[in-house]
């Protein structure tokens, strides 16, 4: 037994020396950022190159560079062009993915600007960019493209040094979730009132489950960027304000969806810090908010239900949780009933063995229903994902549907984040707490 546990000691020691190694074989501690624009409409898309850059700290992992989740709507993939092999990977979400489900994408063609990035390669890689076909829930490949890092094409560049006040600070960035704050409406003279504000965000993420349990797993920083003006555009109002990242209501059309398509402003904002999550702080107490895997979340500072839209749209941001709530006159067709969606808090039971059918007991119905003494345990409720019908959500109530706690299905998931980002063995999805 001894000699076992010392051999798999000794396999757990290879593993972690070849993953450090394999870091620093193939990247520095740079970041590659990649900017691009999706183009299209709701019967198809395209992706092109804007620009590349080359900015100074790379904060995400340095062991956990393939991302096991298989969360998102696209993903990037980078190659060694020299051996092929898969170097780093990510999957996330968009606002233009989003837009494509839109009457107005049924008319209009748009470009929307989308960024991302990578640890900073030694040699040429192939960078692919790939996107979910709702038809069969697999990724197509929208863009590939070599990059060679000594290329005169890829901006060196300084921009504008951060205003950076650090909330807290537990750790190297790759050994942490880097979490930034940015300031979004704040004029010039409210600088501390934004302060505050993201310390008090972060003071209320830290007492909800499951995130209470790793507040030392996060670094915290606020960014101020001064807006010309407070508060936000309410288009639907005819209200436009001039602020530094462009958010406003009215996304498609929905007075409460509060985003932006600025994301190069994002970028551009946390250029130099290390930056796993964004959440933007909007100056305004309208209630409203959103979420996009990956990409960033968005709320406001000052509604009476501010805290818990900040905590929920970081679960869409941070963990890729889909919504479970739902309307019973909604004839939605964000997701398609055929396949089964790859958010880890929602089924459509096609292939439910990957989701959390082993946290039940052999004794739960499914589908379950929505009464004692189903009700306060994990079942398989229908009704998620905006659908009453042929979408089951994991608990009948969670942050993600009516801001109760955060469903055992949902806290696991964001667990797993939680490792994946601060280095740390991830275990399977499929593995639920109970
Ligand atoms: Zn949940």
């Amino acid at each position: 037994m001894m000699r076992i546990t010392v051999f798999l000691f000794m396999i757990l020691i290879c593993v972690f020396i070849k993953a450090q190694d394999s870091f620093s074989a193939y990247f520095t501690d740079k970041q590659l950022r990649i900017d691009f624009a999706l183009s299209g409409n709701d019967r198809y898309q395209a992706a092109a190159l804007l620009q590349l850059r080359e900015e100074p700290i790379w904060g995400g992992p340095h062991k956990n560079l393939i991302d096991p989740f298989d969360f998102g709507g696209y993903a990037l993939k980078v190659y060694s062009k020299k051996n092929g092999t898969l170097l780093y990977a990510r999957g996330f979400n968009t606002l233009f993915e989003e837009w494509r489900a839109t009457a107005q994408a049924q008319k209009e063609t748009q470009a929307w600007i989308n960024s991302v990035v990578t640890p900073f390669p030694k040699d040429t890689v192939e960078i692919i960019l790939l996107a979910r076909n709702k038809a069969t829930n697999l990724f197509d490949t929208l863009l590939i493209m070599d990059i060679d890092p000594l290329s005169i094409f890829i901006d060196r560049g300084k921009l504008n040094d951060c205003e950076m006040e650090s909330i807290q600070s537990k750790g190297k960035p790759q050994e942490k979730v880097d979490l930034v704050f940015l300031a979004e409406g704040y004029t010039a003279a409210e600088k501390d009132k934004f302060i505050n504000d993201a310390k008090r965000f972060t003071d209320s993420l830290f007492v909800v489950p499951p995130f209470n349990k790793r507040k030392d797993d996060f670094n915290v920083s606020a960014v101020f960027i001064r807006s010309e003006e407070r508060g936000t555009d309410f288009s639907g109002k005819g209200i436009f304000k001039n602020t530094a990242l462009n958010t406003g209501f009215y996304t498609f059309g929905t007075e409460r969806y509060l985003t932006t398509g600025d994301m190069k402003s994002i970028r551009d904002a946390v250029w130099n810090i290390p930056c796993d999550a964004i959440f933007i702080l909007v100056n305004s107490d309208v209630y409203g908010g959103g979420g996009m895997y990956n990409f960033y979340a968005v709320g406001t500072a000052d509604n009476r239900q501010t805290i818990h839209v900040f905590v929920h749209e970081f679960g869409h941001s941070f963990a890729g949780l889909a919504d479970e709530y739902f309307y019973d006159d909604d004839l939605s067709d964000f997701y398609n009933l055929n396949v089964e969606p790859w958010e880890a808090n929602i089924t459509t039971l096609v292939d439910f063995d990957k989701k959390w059918k082993n946290i039940l007991p052999a004794t739960t119905p499914i589908p379950t229903p929505a009464r004692p003494p189903y009700s306060g345990h994990p079942g398989v409720f229908e009704g998620g994902g905006y659908l009453s019908r042929g979408i089951y959500r994991p608990s009948d109530h969670c942050m993600m549907r009516d801001f109760a706690p955060f469903c055992p299905v949902c806290s696991k998931v964001i667990l797993n984040m939680i490792d994946f980002l601060t280095d740390r063995q991830v275990v399977g999805n499929d593995t639920f707490a109970q």
